[in-house]
C-alpha cells in the first residue's frame, strides 16, 4: 500500500474503536464512569518502497494526530456527506455517533434509541482546543430517542479528555433497571425502602 492507504487505514480502524468505545460508554457505564480508546493497529502496514522504521513513523505521526486533533461529531456517515462539504470542512476526524440499545423507562425495556442531534458544546473555540494542548478537550451533547415510544429525546453529555471519554451528564436521569435481576415483589419494596433510606429515614427490620 502506499503511504496514503496507510494512513486512511489507521485512520479508519481508529474510528471504530472511536465509535466501539462511545458504544460501550453510553450503553453499560453509568454517569461520571470513563472509557478509554484504544487503537488496534494491525501489524499490515506494509508501505511500498518504506522500510519497518519509516513505516513504524508514519503510523506514530498520523496516530499522534489523531488524538492530539479535534474531532467532529456528525449525523450523517462520513463517507455519506458530499464531497464538496467534505473538501471545505475544517480538517478533524469526522465521525458519526452509534444509535444504541438502552433501557428506556417509558417502555420499561431495552430498546433502539437513534442517534437524532449531535453538538460539540465547546464548539469552535479555537482557544479551548489550544489551551488544552496534547490532552484537548470537547464536550459532546448527543441526543437520542426510543424507536419504539417515539417520547422525549434522551440527552448524554459526553467529554473527550484526548483519548478518554466520561459520561458527564445525562438527561432525564438514568432510570436504574433493577427488574432485570429482582423479581417484581421484591423489587417495589426494595426500592422504597432505598428512598426511604437516601432520605434520612432509619429502616426498622
Ligand atoms: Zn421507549
Amino acid at each position: 500500500m502506499t503511504r496514503s492507504d496507510a494512513a486512511r487505514k489507521l485512520r479508519s480502524t481508529f474510528l471504530e474503536s472511536l465509535i466501539g468505545a462511545l458504544r460501550t460508554l453510553l450503553e453499560t457505564k453509568h454517569l461520571y464512569q470513563s472509557v478509554h480508546i484504544k487503537q488496534r493497529i494491525t501489524d499490515d502496514f506494509a508501505v511500498v518502497g518504506e522500510g519497518p522504521r519509516e513505516v513504524q513513523h508514519l503510523v506514530l505521526s498520523e496516530h499522534t494526530r489523531l488524538v492530539a486533533g479535534r474531532w467532529f461529531a456528525i449525523e450523517t456517515d462520513e463517507h455519506l456527506r458530499p464531497m464538496a462539504l467534505r473538501e471545505r470542512d475544517p480538517p478533524g476526524l469526522y465521525f458519526r455517533p452509534p444509535d444504541l440499545k438502552v433501557f428506556c423507562g417509558r417502555c420499561d425495556r431495552r430498546e433502539a434509541f437513534n442517534l437524532i442531534s449531535v453538538s460539540d458544546a465547546l464548539g469552535t473555540d479555537a482557544t479551548v482546543m489550544e489551551s488544552s494542548g496534547p490532552s484537548p478537550k470537547q464536550l459532546f451533547i448527543l441526543k437520542y430517542q426510543c424507536q419504539s415510544c417515539k417520547s422525549t429525546p434522551e440527552v448524554f453529555m459526553v467529554e473527550r479528555n484526548a483519548l478518554k471519554l466520561t459520561l458527564a451528564g445525562r438527561a432525564p436521569m438514568e432510570v436504574v433497571e433493577v427488574s432485570q435481576v429482582i423479581p417484581e415483589a421484591i423489587c417495589c419494596p426494595l426500592l422504597s425502602r432505598i428512598a426511604l433510606s437516601r432520605c434520612g429515614h432509619s429502616i426498622v427490620t
